[in-house]
């Protein structure tokens, strides 16, 4: 066992490594325990590559499900992989978790670690994981968190199996090996990641892990090897840092709405800055999902744990529940202006449940505050979104929901989108004006050309281009190059 100094290398270097990998023996097993969007998508991808996996989920109703072909998540060409790696017999699922274990040579553990209460990362499942390796461990396994931990939990993992269950620590090596894919684009973002991080203090782990992953390294995907809690804090330093950029860009895009800048073309020339980048710079509802609220809370929590500020993050995750509220604040702003009423009362479509497109997950979703605030405000509401409406359901049994967006627009007040879905972007907007009892739009993802809505007879708001919904005058171009007008179709480059 090396001593566990930190150390990260970049990897062009490491032909040396790749090459050990190569001309290792054994194919090892693989068992990915949690078969949820991390583990499924990971365990199928893992094959996909060329392993042998187990994916094993103490849900045997999930694990029935995918038995038969149904995949538990909506996520693109997921389904395709799992069919074709179950056929090549290279993937298998179970819910017999303890043999899973038990025939494994690596595990990976990719269950949930929610926020608790007081915002520091729930481990509970984790510890339940561990526990079941304890009771089942019959050879020597390398251990490999892939699900979102606090620093040092790799090293907590070890001292606990080793001092509360007297496991040989010859037995088992600890490594860390955090997932950057996004819902959405899963698959793809497995099989080609940013960068891949392997953090181990052990030569055995760090080699058979290279050689899991070799088809990767191989095609020149950019890998960092580095020690276990240096790998746990890059997985949370880089999610902490996303929401910070989106709740930067979200607020200037309020400024921009109080001073009649676009923000659009704000963003567009911050990302002409190759120190910027010009992603996630999209202003919106507030960021949301299963990662980004939960991961930045947990390492404040961190932070505030050693005794160190950390306000840029603390204030990222403030006006993210201020962003959240935008979307009402503003729907409830038409509706005053349009015939001077609250929504009290009203009917309102929320188009989009979905905390993004192309997923089924609303895990802390920005509808949800917006449903919320919509109820506190006494108004009716209905939804419509194309996939997420069941895992919504469990939240709010209560409310309306519509099987097209039309029957969701139906007799509506005001509408807000919410989710930035083509199905959305693409509604018959004339349509869905007969069909509102008032047409007032908020566009919370800035979706719709505002000026196309103004001829329909629409009143209408989005996030940082207001001007663009309260200006009746024509806008003049300027020479704009075409490249900027693809990007942006409805953005019109004007003298004010
Ligand atoms: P998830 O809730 O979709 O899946 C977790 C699965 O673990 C569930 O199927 C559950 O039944 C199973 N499980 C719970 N306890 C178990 C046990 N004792 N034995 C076997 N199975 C058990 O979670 P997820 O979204 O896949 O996230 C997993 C981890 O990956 C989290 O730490 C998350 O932060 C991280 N992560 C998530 C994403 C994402 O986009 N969802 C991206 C990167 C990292």
């Amino acid at each position: 066992m090396k001593s566990a100094k930190p150390y990260t290398i970049l990897v062009s270097s490491l032909l040396l490594l790749s090459s050990l990998c190569v001309h290792a023996h054994k194919t090892p097993l693989i068992t990915v325990i949690g078969t949820g969007y991390v583990g499924l998508v990971s365990g199928a991808c893992l094959a996909e590559i060329g392993n042998s996996v187990i994916c094993a989920d103490i849900d045997s109703s999930k694990i029935n499900s995918l038995k038969n072909g149904i995949m538990p998540i909506y996520e693109l060409g997921l389904t395709e992989i799992v069919m074709h790696n179950v056929t090549q017999g290279r993937l298998t699922f179970t819910d017999d978790v303890a043999s899973a274990i038990t025939a494994a040579d690596i595990i990976f553990i990719a269950v949930g670690t929610p926020m608790a209460d007081d915002g520091k990362a729930d481990l509970s499942y984790i510890d339940d994981v561990i526990e079941t390796i304890a009771e089942n461990i019959n050879s020597y396994k390398i251990i490999v968190t892939k699900s979102t931990v606090p620093v040092g939990t790799g090293k907590k993992i070890r001292a606990r199996l080793e001092n509360v269950f007297h496991i040989n620590p010859q037995l088992f090596s600890m490594a860390s090996n955090p997932e950057f894919l996004r819902e959405g684009l899963a698959v793809s973002d497995f099989l080609e990641p940013d960068r891949l991080v392997i953090g181990t203090d052990s030569d055995t782990a760090l080699v058979t892990l290279c050689e899991i992953y070799e088809p990767l390294i191989a095609a020149g995907i950019k890998y960092v090897l580095t020690d276990i809690q240096t790998a746990e804090m890059i997985k949370y330093a880089s999610n902490g840092f996303l929401s910070v950029k989106i709740s930067y860009i979200n607020e200037i895009a309020n400024l921009c709405d109080a001073t009649q800048a676009d923000v659009r073309t704000v963003a567009y020339t911050m990302g002409l800055d190759h120190r910027i980048s010009p992603y996630f710079l999209n202003p919106g509802p507030g960021f949301g999902g299963s990662c980004f609220p939960k991961d930045s809370q947990a390492l404040v929590y961190i932070a505030q744990q050693e005794g160190l500020p950390f306000s840029t993050l603390q204030g990222a995750l403030d006006a993210n529940r201020v962003q959240q509220k935008k979307a009402v604040e503003k729907l409830s702003r038409l509706v005053n202006d349009y015939n001077n009423e609250t929504l009290l009362g009203k009917t309102i479509a929320v188009l989009g449940l979905s905390f993004k497109a192309n997923t089924d997950d609303v895990r802390y979703s920005p509808s949800i505050s917006t449903i919320n605030e919509l109820l506190a405000q006494g108004a009716f509401v209905k939804v419509y979104d194309p996939i997420a409406m069941p895992n919504m359901q469990r939240i709010f049994p209560s409310i309306t929901y519509c099987q097209t967006l039309y029957e969701a627009a139906q007799d509506a007040d005001g509408i807000i989108i919410m989710t930035d879905w083509d199905e959305i972007k693409q509604m018959n907007l004339a349509h869905i004006k007969q069909l509102m009892n008032q047409p007032l739009l908020v566009d919370a993802r800035n979706i719709i050309n505002p000026e196309i809505l103004k001829q329909l007879g629409f009143t209408c708001d989005n996030i940082g281009q207001s001007y663009l919904c309260k200006k009746q005058t024509e806008y003049v171009h300027k020479l704009v190059p075409i490249h900027l007008h693809r990007r942006m179709p409805f953005i019109k480059f004007c003298t004010k």
